[in-house]
């Protein structure tokens, strides 16, 4: 009671105790009602982002752009759907390969759907970008620019049928279980196999444990590169080979040239690396699976000069030494079996970037994850500003992925600078000496093969009309650029007797299915990297590995300003020329 009378600045004195608790308990029911209403209402507003969601598009739907601020505004809102949709589609691959949570890959896809699928925004900026010129707002008519890219490549990406036959293929490739005299084998283990199997004929046995998958999936595959061309038509390409370069600022007829260039350039270095192998493995003649044996006989850096628990410890002596602050960015690494060497996710740009990397052993294995992290500093180190010009990997056009591989391998290549190899390993002079004459083999061996996975996949998606879609078609196409780039005859290799033809291997490639046109980033992105650290010994000379200015220069050359500048000016402006072939062959030593 007293407590009551203490609050008692009720203006309620003089009504009966029964008035007064009835009146209380109304009161309270009220109150509670009132409590409960508002609760509803917040659940309800946590629901909002979807309603939101729901909302924005209704909004996108009925929105009326008619002066450049309702532009502005309607963009600023289907940017903050699409980073949403970002993050939903980064953290469904992640959990996919870290198997650390759902994996709702379809989801997140439905998420680009609700964007590229929208018709009335698709017409909106097809109006507006023609109006919105770089000398009227050049913020706003790169942002124009990337969606409209961002448009044609999400159609294709979010259409429902090619999204539901990726996934199918994705998943059938991710959990297929490779068999070796029946017993089960994983990719890893066939890939360090390859390298010291010293007989022949159990090379072929591991090296066709490929095509156990490739002849599974190869009819889905064949189906996806239909379905992908027939929207390119739709779109005025050719076909989605052409498109996917376009949506990439990577110039086809440039590309073309570049490619046949390096393949002339590195002719001859390679047929006198296919007599080193014939030597080396004392076969008649040479098969793919006889590469990586040689490789590693010939030239290889021991892998105890790569112990696997400091690897991401070694990263960071190196990346803080030339300035960059380690221990406090958002980057995440964890080692773990995927059907990558590596794979590095931008969640949300640039707070949290997470990569894996495939538990194999020695230089090659701290390469790939140097690279990675590589990829997650061009992440976490781009302005946060507007989310279409952050360069999301997700949808074709958002990014160049050349250029995205080009910058995680500017990391990569210090594992191959003689300075860093002197200062971070305990490699004899000897052997480093012997390593550094050595080294271009690698490089070669890893250039031609990307050189024939791309025409394998390039030939795929050309001239489509019905009769290439016949699987005999493309394993021809398999054979003939085993030929041309790695000189081997898959019709007359085979060293198991009963194995007439060689089967295929070429869909058991993820890349062909979850990174279509991909290929060529990697060749794009080797020139870059090369490029780069010419255009940084320039610059710095032997501080290379140690001068602290290195992260500025690389943070304001080609991360901070995102999309917002085209890859290919980012790298004239850098290095003071064009994207071109010499500092890669310099590197190949195939001239001087
Ligand atoms: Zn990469």
């Amino acid at each position: 009671m007293n407590r009551l009378t203490q609050r008692n600045h009720f203006p309620f004195r003089n009504f009966s105790l029964e008035i007064i608790l009835f009146m209380k308990r109304t009161l309270r029911f009220l109150f509670l009602s009132i409590l409960l209403c508002l609760s509803f209402s917040c659940g309800t507003k946590q629901e909002q982002p979807k309603t939101a969601m729901q909302d924005s598009t209704q909004q996108q739907n009925s929105t009326q752009v008619s002066r450049k601020d309702d532009l502005v505004k309607w963009l600023d809102s289907l940017e903050t759907q699409y980073e949403q949709a970002c993050f939903a589609m980064g953290i469904a691959n992640w959990n996919s390969y870290s198997k650390e949570g759902a994996a709702d890959l379809d989801g997140a896809k439905k998420k680009f759907a609700n964007i590229f699928l929208n018709e009335d925004s698709r017409k909106i900026i097809q109006e507006w970008k023609s109006k919105i010129t770089p000398n009227v707002d050049p913020t706003l008519s790169r942002r124009m620019e990337m969606w409209n890219r961002c448009f044609i490549g999400g159609a294709i990406y979010a259409d429902s049928e090619i999204a539901a036959l990726e996934n199918k293929l994705q998943k059938a490739i991710t959990d297929f279980q490779f068999t070796l005299d029946g017993k089960p084998i994983t990719r890893a283990q066939v890939q360090t196999q390859l390298k010291t199997e010293k007989n022949a004929k159990r090379r072929q046995q591991l090296w066709l444990t490929t095509s156990q998958l490739s002849e599974k999936v190869k009819a889905d595959l064949i189906a996806l590169v239909k379905l992908r061309n027939e929207k390119a038509k739709q779109f005025g390409f050719p076909n989605y080979y052409s498109l996917s370069l376009y949506l990439n600022a990577i110039d086809e007829v440039w590309l073309l040239k570049t490619l046949n260039e390096l393949t002339d350039q590195t002719d001859e270095m390679f047929q006198k690396f296919v007599k080193m192998t014939k030597k080396s493995t004392a076969v008649k003649k040479v098969g793919p699976w006889d590469y990586d044996f040689a490789l590693r006989d010939a030239v290889s850096l021991s892998d105890k000069y790569f112990p696997k628990d400091s690897v991401f410890q070694t990263i960071h002596k190196l990346e803080n030494a030339i300035g960059f602050p380690t221990d406090s960015l958002p980057i995440k690494e964890v080692v773990k079996d995927i059907p990558y060497g590596g794979l590095s996710l931008a969640l949300n740009i640039p707070k949290d970037s997470r990569f894996l990397v495939n538990p194999a052993t020695g230089k090659g294995f701290y390469q790939v994850a140097f690279h990675e992290y590589g990829h997650s500093l061009q992440a976490v180190l781009t302005k946060d500003s507007i989310p279409i010009l952050k360069g999301y990997e997700w949808i074709p056009g958002a990014q160049c992925g050349a250029f995205a591989e080009g910058m995680a391998d500017v990391h990569g290549e210090f594992t191959d600078n003689e300075l860093w190899l002197e200062t971070y390993t305990n490699a004899t002079d000897n052997e480093l000496q012997n390593y550094m004459a050595g080294r271009w083999l690698p490089t070669l061996y890893r250039l031609r093969s990307l050189l024939k996975n791309f025409f394998i996949e390039y030939e795929m998606y050309k001239n489509p009309d019905e009769n290439i879609y016949s699987p005999g078609r493309i394993d021809s196409i398999e054979h003939a650029m085993f030929k041309k780039y790695l000189l081997v005859d898959l019709d007359s290799v085979s060293v198991a007797k009963k194995l007439e033809t060689i089967p295929s291997t070429f869909a058991a490639s993820i890349w062909y299915t979850s990174y279509p046109c991909y290929y060529q980033n990697y060749i794009l992105a080797a020139m870059i990297a090369t490029q780069t650290h010419e255009a940084l010994n320039n610059k710095f000379g032997e501080e290379i590995i140690s001068n602290p200015n290195i992260s500025a220069w690389l943070i304001k050359s080609f991360y901070e300003q995102g999309e917002l500048i085209e890859w290919s000016e980012k790298i004239r402006e850098a290095t003071g020329k064009g994207l071109e072939t010499g500092a890669y062959l310099r590197k190949l030593g195939a001239i001087k």
